[in-house]
């Protein structure tokens, strides 16, 4: 890791969260609240969950 430069990620304006749980939890809540459907999905930039309103056939 190298914390001396710029660490700012591509998503580092988005929601995260630290398990698949929390993310679905907010994800119901967001839904309930606002109609969007939200998916959560495993970053790969940080290594946390974030959501995401794309649907991928990924079945
Ligand atoms: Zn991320």
């Amino acid at each position: 890791m190298d914390d001396s430069g710029e660490t700012a990620l591509p998503c580092d304006d988005k929601l995260a969260f630290d398990t698949q749980r929390q993310a679905s939890a907010a994800a119901n809540v967001a839904q309930y609240q606002h109609g969007a459907i939200l998916r959560p999905y495993r970053c790969r930039h940080c290594s946390l969950w974030h959501l995401t309103t794309k649907t991928t056939n990924d079945s």
